[in-house]
């Protein structure tokens, strides 16, 4: 076996689980007033088939200050019913489910909350709401631990496997164990010892309440990443006294939701936070799970296998691919969908209030809606263009029994997929491309590569259906000097086929303008190997270090016409974008035109004052054009469908999704 680590059955007090993969409690909003769902039920029960060994659903709300209204609810009898039908659906589908107990504290804002104001260890304004809490007066305190060991009650009653405490990121537990937010002066704060008593008080409680043997994890920090906040080495004395408490299994993640070290994002890089687990693990006897980008089941096998942890999360991943537990039991990893960590289809929805999809597996969340079923008649479906959109619309007909032909007129499949390749923090989205065409060649779907397809093509190849599928174009601003040589498009930036002198302007502050501006910012700062080396050696001293890291070899200005940038970046990850270009000395002029290509630099007017911006080149990032000329050859074929880009420049997600959808329709 490829992963004999990861498929080791492992025990948390009375709770045997199959294998080593956890997927962590993750808000999806499929359950609006609380109540679980059928969607819900669906989801997880199918997740579960997929082969994983212990599903966390939450955070559950344990009562009504906890969280949103939205979330799982686990706070009163009532929910009980929904609550045994999805442990029965997933204990069905082979996987062992624990219940999140969730009570956010300061991070709860009081319109979640029926307009209560929410509470929390001491009166400190959260960043994340915006709202200061009131401090709980000490006679409360109890009564709001009774109520992770109600909601524990609870999930024994309604057949879950075990319970999972949340001490992490940022909520109330941590809020009471952190100097930050803790700044009482009775037995529940000032010394290191009366900060940790909530949580622990909390353990006993939900201890006392399930009795000796049924399972009690812990979600902690492995550190706050908060400035004077606590780190892994409190994290670790925090650690062995819930174990003395009656924790039976740790599962450690990163910082809070107010820290500005990125979780999350593809910044992050794959397993970075194993390392907080590993602290953990030193400090206790229990089992310790580590969490955080690890997406890939040859990453999980080398977390188990270096010691780190004795077991991972994957939940992201298995958004994105519910099968990736059997395939890689099976040998099948080839054909596992990745998550990338794009976060847009799940997170940056969820903050908007939407239920969660994924821009991989547009079916996630309605899979039992988007079936892929045989097609009643087998066609020859013909796609053009594979870039996103194309091959997924091909790899679903396909799926679907059809006879799929892709023809791309690069030598590469991938589309604008591929121009994220030199861009610091999103490399992770080629594999979204890598994924579609191994799963493309898995299925024998002829992929003519170098293929320009025109009406002769089309005639010759005679299919029952054409897929326009052929992206979009760069659109050029029509300003004066636009065609001077030191103009150059974004695309070929990116795609290494222009380059660029040191002071440089890019004109345009959409996502693609600002992921070009950061790529061209970070050439000639140090590369991680190279810091590595410098720094174990002590070759450079830390100040050195830190202005090479952040400074290259070039000058970069973004200018943008609207008040902001960034506006079609999501909101997990624009802030991280932003930071990243701060930190890299990337300048960026917002509410400006651009008026004229001059040999000095680029003239560009902001409100009524005109600016001359020197700079040896200008970079273009203006937006596109859909590209779809074939889209008039109606009469040749007798089913002609535009999808992607082709029929209106969006991002991937949609590109996916169509392609998808249309795969289904066909
Ligand atoms: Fe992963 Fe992106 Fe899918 Fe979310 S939307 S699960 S981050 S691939």
């Amino acid at each position: 076996m490829r992963y004999p680590l990861l498929f080791t059955p492992i025990q948390i007090s009375n709770l045997l689980l199959k294998n080593r993969i956890v997927m962590t409690a993750m808000h999806l909003g499929y359950t609006p007033g609380g109540e679980v769902t059928d969607r819900l039920v669906e989801f997880y029960a199918l997740r579960a088939r997929g082969g994983v060994g212990l599903i966390i659903v939450g955070g559950c709300t344990i009562d009504p200050c906890a969280g949103m209204a939205n979330m799982i609810s686990m706070m009163d009898d009532t929910f009980l019913l929904g609550l045994e039908r999805l442990t029965s659906a997933v204990k069905a589908g082979g996987a062992k489910i624990a219940a999140q107990l969730y009570q956010a504290g300061r991070y709860a804002h009081s319109s979640m909350i029926g307009g209560r104001k929410p509470f929390s260890a001491s009166a400190v304004r959260s960043k994340f709401t915006g709202e200061t809490p009131r401090p709980l007066d000490i006679q409360e305190i109890p009564g709001v631990q009774d109520k992770f060991a109600e909601a524990a009650l609870r999930a024994v009653k309604a057949g879950f496997d075990a319970v999972e405490i949340l001490g992490s990121a940022g909520y109330l537990i941590s809020q009471f164990f952190s100097p930050l937010t803790n700044l009482r002066k009775d037995r529940y704060g000032g010394s290191f010892e009366n900060r940790m008593r909530f949580g622990i008080e909390v353990v006993e409680k939900v201890r006392n309440a399930v009795g000796p043997r049924y399972p009690v994890l812990m979600r902690l920090a492995g550190n706050d990443f908060m400035q004077g906040s606590n780190t892994n080495k409190e994290a670790r004395v925090f650690a062995s006294g819930l174990e003395k408490a009656g924790v039976d299994c740790f599962n450690v993640t990163g910082g809070w939701h107010e820290t500005r070290v990125p979780q999350l994002t593809m910044f992050v890089p794959r397993k970075a936070y194993t390392y907080l687990a590993q602290g953990i693990k030193s400090a206790v006897s229990v089992p310790v799970i580590a969490s955080n980008r690890i997406n890939d089941p040859g990453l999980a096998e080398e977390v188990l296998k270096e010691g780190q942890a004795d077991l991972v999360t994957m939940a992201r991943s298995l958004l994105a691919d519910p099968e990736l537990p059997n395939k890689a039991l099976q040998g099948k990893e080839d054909q596992i969908i990745h998550c990338i960590a794009c976060n847009q289809g799940c997170f940056d929805r969820v903050f908007q209030h939407e239920p969660a999809t994924c821009l991989v597996n547009p079916a996630a969340g309605i899979e039992s809606e988007l079936t892929v079923t045989p097609s009643p008649k087998k066609k020859k479906i013909l796609v053009i263009g594979a870039g996103p959109a194309g091959m997924k619309a091909a790899m679903t007909a396909s799926d679907r029994g059809h006879q799929a032909i892709l023809a791309e007129k690069s030598r590469q499949p991938g589309g604008q997929l591929l121009l994220n390749e030199k861009i610091p923090g999103r490399e992770e989205i080629l594999l979204a491309a890598k994924d579609l065409e191994r799963n493309l060649k898995i299925r024998s779907v002829e992929i003519l590569l170098g293929k320009e397809a025109d009406q002769a093509f089309i005639r010759e190849m005679a299919p029952d259906a054409l897929i326009v599928a052929t992206g979009a174009t760069p659109l050029l601003p029509s300003i004066p000097g636009i065609h001077y040589s030191k103009v150059v498009l974004a695309w070929d930036v990116l795609a290494g086929k222009a380059s660029v002198g040191e002071k440089v302007i890019v004109v345009g502050g959409n996502a693609v303008g600002l992921e070009t501006a950061l790529y061209l910012a970070r050439q000639g700062t140090l590369s991680p190997e190279v810091l590595h080396f410098l720094m174990v050696n002590k070759a450079e001293s830390p100040d050195a270090l830190e202005q090479l890291l952040d400074r290259g070899n070039k000058e970069v200005c973004v200018v943008e016409m609207m008040k902001k940038v960034g506006q079609d970046i999501g909101n997990s990850t624009r802030w991280t974008v932003m930071a990243e270009l701060k930190r890299l000395g990337v300048k960026i002029i917002v509410g400006a035109k651009a008026i004229e290509v001059t040999d000095a630099g680029l003239r560009i007017q902001k409100e009524a004052r005109e600016e001359l911006l020197p700079a040896d080149s200008l970079v273009i990032a203006t937006g596109s054009k859909s590209e779809n000329a074939l889209a008039s050859l109606k009469d040749l074929v007798p089913e002609l469908y535009v999808i992607g880009d082709a029929k209106e420049p969006r991002n991937a997600l949609e590109a996916i999704r169509e392609g998808f959808l249309i795969g289904l329709r066909i």
